[in-house]
């Protein structure tokens, strides 16, 4: 063994990955499919669907093979929508939520047959009454709440609470209930929430079933045929190797035991980043090695523009060199060459010697890496390989 003490349990094809042009998103498709087996094994109680959140990763490779695995889609405008249908998911799997969808966006979606829409605003549901009338097409709706659930114990939640631009305050909620319930133009699916992403601790998801109950009985006079509890579940961006994939079955257990069903009620659930996180990695070749006066820099191929979550919610992904044979290891930090200093994948990383040429996978990239890609820059969009295309 070398000082390297974990070694990764995806495995790195180094010699296919040295020919392909760098950054490169990489995913391995057997820990794809095994962490779906998981997802499905975790949720088989006979009330609960599974929607894969699309926006997390929209590769079409990833998408058809979410879809082959049985899961609907939850979405967040209209160009998603057509992606998932693309990819195979049944148009009536797919939840279309989101604060601003357009009356085109609305339309068509109503046109494609999509599950739900996911509204968000009574003025949305305005614009939908309308469209559904000029259509003729019933609309099947589902009205998306805030929980209000006490972000100051939790601080990852920040899209549950009472003023945010996302969903319904639960006071302003009994007329919007009456207009699903009697109105000639809509098919009331039921109540939609979304706590926050990257959640580790479950408690959020005890406490949001706890006030699921209580809303239930307060709306007792209502028929709610789903509850959709949004997504959520992180992962560990830490320890790729030690848990490649999350405990589904505890995150399940927490709605199987706190939520109280009717009978034929439904719960509908939205994972997006612990479904596709820890399968993707962005491999990137060292450009430079450079001296500075008394840090060492790895600058390499790869930069915000291709993975924008170091940058923008100053997450880190655990970096391995997948080349260096060396023994020795030197501390460095490891850069991008965009022209932001927030450009930045990691400081002060312990890692084996590195040098010019070698490649470095940047873990855990699977959910909102390659799908916020940009071009500034002018740079080029990374490209993306399958571990079973080859
Ligand atoms: C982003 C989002 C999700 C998925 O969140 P993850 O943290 O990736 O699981 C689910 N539902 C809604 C409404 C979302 O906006």
């Amino acid at each position: 063994m070398t000082s390297q003490s974990v070694t990764p349990d995806v495995h790195f094809p180094v010699e296919r990955l040295n020919s392909v042009e760098t950054p490169c998103y990489y995913y391995d498709t057997r820990l794809l499919g095994d962490t779906l087996d998981a997802v499905n094994t975790a949720a088989s109680h006979p009330a609960f669907r599974v929607h894969y959140a699309v926006k997390a990763n929209t590769n079409p490779g990833i998408l058809s093979r979410v879809a082959a695995a049985g899961l609907g889609a939850d979405t967040v405008s209209i160009g998603e929508v057509e992606a998932a249908i693309e990819a195979g998911f049944p148009a009536g799997s797919i939840v279309f939520a989101g604060v601003g969808k357009t009356d085109r966006e609305i339309t068509r979606a109503l046109r494609l047959g999509v599950g739900c829409l996911n509204v968000e605003s009574a003025e949305e549901l305005d614009a939908i009454v309308r469209i559904a009338a000029e259509t003729g097409i019933k609309a099947p709706v589902a009205l998306r709440i805030n929980p209000e659930i006490d972000a100051h114990t939790h601080h990852y939640i920040t899209t549950g609470l009472a003023e945010n631009k996302f969903g319904i305050a639960i006071s302003m909620l009994r007329p919007l209930m009456e207009r699903c319930r009697d109105s000639q133009h809509l098919q009331f699916r039921g109540l939609h929430f979304h706590i926050g992403s990257q959640i580790t601790d479950l408690t959020p998801y005890r406490l949001l079933c706890e006030r699921i109950n209580t809303l239930r009985q307060e709306y007792e006079d209502f028929d709610i045929p789903w509850i959709n509890v949004g997504g959520g579940l992180g992962i560990d961006y830490d320890h790729p190797d030690i848990h490649p994939i999350p405990d589904f079955d505890s995150y399940f257990d927490v709605f199987a035991r706190h939520l109280h069903l009717s009978p034929g009620q439904e719960v509908h659930f939205e994972l997006g980043r612990s479904i596709v996180a820890q399968c993707g990695s962005l491999i990137t070749r060292v450009t430079y090695v450079k001296q500075g006066v008394a840090k060492k820099f790895i600058i390499v191929d790869a930069g915000m523009t291709d993975l924008i979550r170091p940058a923008l919610y100053q997450a880190h992904h655990k970096i391995d060199n997948i080349t260096s044979a060396a023994d020795a290891e030197e501390v460095y930090d490891v850069v991008g060459p965009v022209c932001e200093s927030s450009d930045c994948f990691g400081r002060d990383e312990r890692l084996p010697l590195t040098q010019r040429g070698d490649l470095l996978a940047l873990r855990s990239a699977g959910a909102y890496g390659e799908v916020m890609a940009s071009a500034y820059n002018c740079r080029h969009l990374p490209g993306s390989l399958f571990s079973d295309s080859f």
